[in-house]
């Protein structure tokens, strides 16, 4: 073979090399965002299993605090232990929103700047009235 057919050939090598390098990272980015959509949705089912949990956790309280309430309270340390348990799970719901993109608002009583929850009509450190949306 001469010069010219090594030449040509060595190009053909490169070109095909540079094409398969191309398309694999083509098929890498797409499988990244394929992986991202899916841990998207992992995201999403923790947060409702979190806030099953927590739903969960606020009837459990209820019943601690009835029991209270009607002398049967056999568990005095479990109300500390179930609130103490909400706010754990309240921050990893949270957190994990935070992960998959949602931005949860916080939104402040515009008197005294204490944060509001979602839902509440007034302000639960000075009593103003909140604009609800
Ligand atoms: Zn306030």
């Amino acid at each position: 073979m001469n010069e010219k057919v090594y030449a040509f050939l060595d190009t053909a090598k490169k070109t095909a090399s540079e094409i398969g390098h191309a398309a694999s990272s083509v098929g890498y980015l797409a499988r990244k965002e394929a992986g991202k959509a899916a841990s998207n949705a992992q995201v999403n089912v923790r947060i409702l299993t979190k806030r099953n949990e927590i739903r969960t956790a606020y009837q459990e309280l209820g019943k601690l605090i009835y029991d209270k309430h009607t002398g049967n309270d056999t568990d005095p340390d479990g109300l500390m232990e179930k609130l103490e348990a909400l706010d754990t799970l309240h921050l990893e719901v949270a957190e994990l929103e935070k992960q998959s993109g949602r931005v949860s608002v916080v939104r402040t009583c515009p008197t005294c700047g204490a944060e509001q929850k979602q839902g509440d009509a007034y302000c639960r450190a000075c009593g103003e009235k909140l604009k609800t949306e």
